[in-house]
């Protein structure tokens, strides 16, 4: 595969979470990803909204027992385990860090749930699996690192026709034509970076992999308190990094940064598509 100008090397993102990964979950969560809050007063906790982000995704997945669901950048594997827990379907997560797949696999055991989900190494733009060997494919703030028509084209490979594919990512939200610059830019001072796509762009990307598009749906609105939430806990997380790995740790959280960051207003979205019969 070809980087991506401005686009961290997949041993990058690896190296990422193993620095940020602990930290993420001593002050986060065990979801790597943003929460979803009612409005402004919503008091949830962090654990509370980050389920709730992940429900969103699983409740559109529309599995149950038997089937069999991919789970695209599992994380610490636990979407993919209250996946199983609420539907009974069994799911198979991937993960391109190999301290990830082996703490998900220990989630997974403590639930109790290890002859039904399993998590292995692989990667995502090149998976091990057969064409059409799931009913459905999750990426949940996954494709954020990667390079997205070769992702989207592997998760439609492994899918199976009539089977559907969730997602989320970042999107760009600032009105079409503005020239405002970039958080790249403004905030990390990067002049090569890759765009976030507008959520209108998943109209071509979805079916350039060979899916249709059933739904995109914009919740910068409700996701965009996680930014709040996370001000105070960002200090922490660095911190936590310095600690471990001091300074040389920096150049590679801005890489990271940067390309999670090509957007003039940084919104996000979900999307669900499915392979044609
Ligand atoms: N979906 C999980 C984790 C999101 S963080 C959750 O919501 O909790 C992004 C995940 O994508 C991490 O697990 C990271 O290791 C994984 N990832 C990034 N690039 C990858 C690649 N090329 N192949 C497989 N996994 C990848």
């Amino acid at each position: 595969m070809t980087a991506q100008q401005g686009v961290p090397r997949p041993d990058e993102i690896v190296d990422f979470y193993d620095l940020a990964g602990p930290a993420f979950s001593a002050v986060w969560d065990g979801n790597f990803h943003l929460g979803y809050w009612f409005d402004e007063n919503d008091q949830a906790s962090i654990p509370e909204a980050t389920d709730r982000l992940t429900d969103l995704v699983l409740d559109r997945l529309q599995v149950g027992p038997g089937d069999r669901v991919l789970d695209v950048g599992c994380g610490i594997g636990k979407p993919a385990v209250r996946l199983a827990e609420r539907t009974g379907a069994e799911v198979v997560g991937i993960s391109n860090n190999q301290g990830q797949v082996d703490q998900a696999n220990v989630r997974a055991a403590e639930a109790g749930l290890a002859g039904r989900v399993r998590f292995e190494y692989a990667d995502a733009m090149a998976q091990p699996f057969a064409d059409a060997e799931f009913d459905a494919v999750f990426a949940l703030e996954s494709i954020i690192h990667m390079d997205r028509p070769v992702a989207l084209a592997e998760m439609a490979r492994t899918l199976r026709p009539g089977g559907r594919l969730v997602l989320t990512d970042m999107i760009e939200t600032a009105p079409e034509g503005s020239d405002e610059p970039t958080v790249a830019e403004s905030a990390f001072g990067a002049t090569d970076f890759v765009r976030l796509p507008r959520i209108a762009a998943y109209r071509e990307l979805l079916p350039a992999a060979g899916l249709e598009v059933v739904e995109l749906l914009d919740i910068t609105q409700h996701t965009q308190h996680t930014m709040l939430r996370l001000g105070p806990d960002i200090a922490q997380v660095h911190a936590h990094v310095q600690e471990r790995v001091g300074a040389a740790a920096d150049e590679l959280l801005k890489r990271v940064m940067v390309s999670i960051s090509g957007a003039a207003r940084i919104g996000y979205m979900i999307g669900v598509a499915r392979r044609p019969r």
